[in-house]
């Protein structure tokens, strides 16, 4: 059973993930198009509830606004607009690309391929798990409960991979995003890393799962 609310998402995350991917800054004019592996260490976790999930036909009105900053914050959704910060995107790339990617072996090329990514489509990659899971704040408030996270950021994140999966997004990429904008510590409004991962990757498999169901 799938909610057509959701899958209008999709199309709009569809839609505005393409539009997002035009004008990468040039941030490493000399690593631009250089190819880098991307080094993945997800911890397991088993903390979330599986379950069929249904959800609840809505009409979705909403638009998207990219801003140059938006101060840390990355992406913010409040009714009917969903906000981007492109300044912000870019510094979770580099964050992600100073730590977590190094050259590739001739290995790495055979076996996993799909880790093999260029500093554009890293900061793509961001944009796109950035607005996937503001539409997964969205897709909460207009009533599609295909979330088993009691969390509010947990449940968008799970969403997020819900329309990762859907629109054949790399679950590698989005796993270690979903990580790396992951909060550890004091003060943290957002759930740490190893959680938002998990809660990304768990909506990412069951869409896989619900497609080859209704396939
Ligand atoms: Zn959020």
């Amino acid at each position: 059973m799938v909610g057509t609310s959701c899958l209008r998402l999709s199309g709009i995350a569809r839609m505005a993930g393409e539009m997002l991917a035009i004008d990468v800054p040039p941030t490493y004019p000399d690593r631009e198009t250089e190819t880098v592996w991307l080094r993945t260490r997800i911890a397991p976790l088993d903390v979330l509830e599986d379950g069929r999930l249904m959800a609840r036909a809505a009409g979705v009105r909403l638009r998207l606004a990219v801003v140059d900053d938006l101060g840390g914050v990355a992406g913010l959704y409040v009714p009917g607009l969903v906000v981007l910060g492109l300044a912000d995107c870019a510094r979770i790339a580099d964050q992600i690309w100073s730590t977590r990617v190094r050259a590739p072996t001739a290995l790495d090329r055979v076996l996993t391929p799909s880790r093999l990514i260029t500093r554009p489509h890293l900061v793509r990659a961001v944009r796109r798990r950035i607005l996937a899971h503001e539409l997964g704040h969205a897709m909460v408030a207009q009533g599609c409960d295909w979330t088993p996270c009691e969390d509010e950021e947990l449940s968008a994140d799970y969403l997020a991979g819900r329309i990762s999966a859907a629109l054949a997004w790399s679950l590698d990429l989005g796993q270690v995003i979903f990580e790396v904008v992951g909060c550890s510590g004091h003060g943290c409004t957002h759930p740490e890393p190893a959680f938002r991962a998990h809660a990304y990757a768990t909506g990412y498999s069951e869409q896989l799962m619900s497609q080859h169901i209704a396939a």
